[in-house]
């Protein structure tokens, strides 16, 4: 069951891999970027990490998101800290109140997550941007819910359709982000924001097993 302890462990399982792709995503974000997206997340979600431990043991996924919210928008800086950190508030925003999540509720929390970071940020499909992880993500969530499959049937669909979207972005232009002065010259690389998506939807499916 979709918990608060599936949410902490989730949020410890996203800081494990942020570190271990730290390089990874500053050398993605060097490629089109500026090069700190993996220093970003990395102290981002290490400070999450830090602070999980004062959520009392009966926190619900909503008291879990709201904790990752404020922290990652007060401790990532660049463009992602308040574009994942509205994400994760409106995600808390969706699921409050609940003690454990349905496949209803986890769509609600992901497509809250995603309609966030489109308020914030103004991207669309295909602007090369962590939008073009979490659309496909919701798309493939949803159709989960209406064939009435479970929750972790629903997060291992979310996590490869982020799969599949953060590789979509490599053949693309950029047109939100520092990635959009570019031009051409961002064709032919994976977007960092994207792929720090892809990461993140991974750890959440696998904290559902
Ligand atoms: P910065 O660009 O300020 O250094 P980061 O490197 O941490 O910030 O994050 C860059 C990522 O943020 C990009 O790869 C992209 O996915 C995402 N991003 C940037 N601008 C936008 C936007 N307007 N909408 C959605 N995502 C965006
Ligand atoms: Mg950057
Ligand atoms: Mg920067």
């Amino acid at each position: 069951p979709l918990t608060g302890a599936w949410a902490t462990a989730w949020m410890t399982l996203s800081a494990q891999v942020v570190s271990a792709r730290r390089a990874e995503l500053n050398t993605l974000d060097r490629d089109i970027g500026d090069g700190d997206h993996g220093e970003n997340m990395d102290r981002g979600f290490e400070a999450v990490a830090g602070k999980l431990d004062t959520l009392p043991a009966e926190a619900s996924p909503a008291d879990v998101l709201k904790l990752v919210a404020t922290t990652l928008i007060s401790t990532v800086g660049g463009a992602s800290g308040p574009l994942y950190g509205t994400a994760f508030l409106k995600a808390a925003i969706a699921v409050g109140g609940l003690d454990r999540l349905d496949p209803q509720a986890l769509v609600a929390l992901l497509t809250a997550a995603r309609d966030g970071i489109v308020l914030r940020g103004k991207a669309e499909l295909g602007d090369k941007t962590m939008v073009d992880a979490w659309t496909p993500a919701v798309i493939a969530a949803a159709a989960v819910q209406k064939d009435g499959g479970d929750v972790v049937a629903l997060l291992r669909a979310a996590a490869e359709a982020a799969d599949r979207g953060a590789v979509a972005t490599e053949p693309l232009v950029a047109r939100k982000g520092r990635a959009s002065y570019l031009g051409e010259r961002a064709r032919g690389h994976r977007d960092p924001g994207a792929e720090s998506t892809r990461l993140l939807l991974r750890a959440a499916a696998d904290a559902a097993d």
